[in-house]
């Protein structure tokens, strides 16, 4: 498997004298397998470059992975030579959005008030494939995907081919910081000691990964400024990757602000931290025109069928218990924007009294209120096996880590600490719904 770098940088290009050698084109990654199948991960203004080598050699059967459709994602896509060229195929697959569907997102940027040719009138053949988290095929590569902690609904792609496993995780921020509990043994790289379990699911997402391109936008010094903008400090990722036994490192999604010296000194900084955890994980930092190659080991293993769409609950309905009416206010005129069904609760026992009476698909719980709190209305809700499947989640200013694990002893399913960002909250809230709805729930 080869790897090549065409676009490293994060939210907008940043060219000019301070990022030649990194690059300052938006993110887009060329993946080629041993036997030929071509795979690229997001569509950024890298995406002409390559499209202008591959147009070389003639029409391009190509997979387009976009790991959501914010514009540093998908810009390039209008200028990708290759759509242009009759007899090429793109597939081009990518999460269900909140407001839009994938295709009306992605083919959005190229309606007239943008660009001058529509996405339909492409001569190429285009198809969308619309995504959830699971498993599938193209070709002989295995795709799994994962829903991220951005402010969008965000996948990362963990592909497998002939032994070798890559894993594209941008743009995501932690479930939690610090990241580890309190308790956390020194030096210990287990995923039992981090506080959020989101957080060990995505360390296990990159699980034994011979090679993890990973958001690394901020630094821990610059990130308490960044909460809630969906990108991760690099401690964190060299922490995930340590955790999830990851041979090799790639820092990407580099701020346009962070010139290459300054890459270099993150670079550094982070091969100390890796080194000092006994120097399994090796890290680079992506530059522009970088090639990895992962030899493949084995023959293709057995192959799964192609994606299947997400079912994604069109009219869900959502228990929001919240003592403070403003907020409750805020929470369910968003949520019925995205459209959602929403019964508020002014305190715990009404939360229960609620539940007991009525179907919901996801339950929403503060924990500072009035006659039961948070706490014992989880308690109580899971002691219902009614519910079993249906997610529960903490929205809470309470946010010290032992409020964190009581909510999780609780039985809650994720733990959100106020203040949030809306546009995370909602992407959050989307990937429960569609996870209970793959579920069965
Ligand atoms: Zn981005
Ligand atoms: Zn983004």
């Amino acid at each position: 498997m080869r790897v090549r770098f065409w676009g490293t940088r994060g939210s907008i290009a940043a060219p000019g004298p301070e990022t030649l050698r990194y690059g300052g084109n938006t993110p887009c990654v060329e993946v080629r397998t041993d036997d030929g199948t071509l795979l690229i991960f997001d569509c950024g203004t890298g995406a002409r470059e390559l499209g202008l080598a591959l147009a070389k050699s003639g029409p391009v059967r190509a997979h387009l992975f976009i790991g959501h459709t914010h514009s540093d994602h998908i810009q390039g896509l209008p200028f990708f030579v290759p759509a242009f060229l009759p007899g090429s195929h793109l597939t081009i697959y990518g999460p269900a959005g909140i407001d839009r569907s994938f295709p009306s997102a992605v083919g959005g940027q190229m309606d007239y008030a943008y660009f001058p040719l529509p996405i339909k009138e492409l001569p190429s053949q285009v198809d969308f494939e619309e995504l959830g988290e699971g498993n599938f095929s193209v070709d002989a590569v295995r795709v799994r995907t994962q829903y991220l902690n951005h402010t969008a609904p965000c996948l990362g792609y963990r592909i497998e081919v002939g032994g070798v496993a890559l894993v594209y995780a941008t743009d995501h921020e932690p479930q939690s910081h610090p990241a580890w509990r309190p308790d956390r043994a020194p030096g210990s790289h287990d995923p039992n000691d981090l506080l959020h379990p989101g957080d060990a699911r995505h360390a296990e997402f990159l699980r034994d990964a011979d090679l993890v391109i990973h958001d690394s936008q901020y630094t821990a010094a610059e990130f308490p400024a960044k909460l809630g903008w969906g990108h991760s400090p690099v401690e964190y990722v060299v922490d995930m990757a340590l955790v999830g036994g990851v041979k090799r490192l790639a820092l990407f999604h580099h701020d346009p602000t962070r010139g290459d010296d300054a890459v270099d000194a993150l670079l550094e900084a982070c091969r100390e931290h890796a080194s000092k955890a006994g120097g399994h994980l090796e890290v680079i930092a992506a530059a522009e025109g970088g090639e990895v190659t992962l030899p493949e080991r084995s023959e293709a293993a057995p192959v799964e069928p192609g994606p299947r769409a997400p079912r994604v609950p069109t009219r869900a309905r959502i228990l929001v218990a919240e003592d403070d009416d403003s907020l409750g206010d805020m929470i369910k005129e968003a949520l019925e924007e995205d459209g959602y069904e929403v019964q508020r609760a002014g305190d715990g026992r009404e939360a229960v009294r609620l539940a007991e009476q009525q179907q919901f698909n996801l339950i929403l719980l503060d924990v500072t209120m009035p006659h039961m709190d948070g706490f014992a209305a989880c308690r109580a809700l899971r002691a219902d096996p009614r519910l079993e499947g249906v997610p529960i989640i903490m929205l809470t200013a309470r946010s010290g880590d032992e409020d964190v694990l009581a909510g999780f002893a609780e039985g809650a399913t994720d733990y959100l600490s106020k203040p949030f960002a809306l546009a995370q909250f909602r992407a959050r809230i989307r990937s429960w719904l569609t996870r209970a709805a793959e579920a069965g729930a």
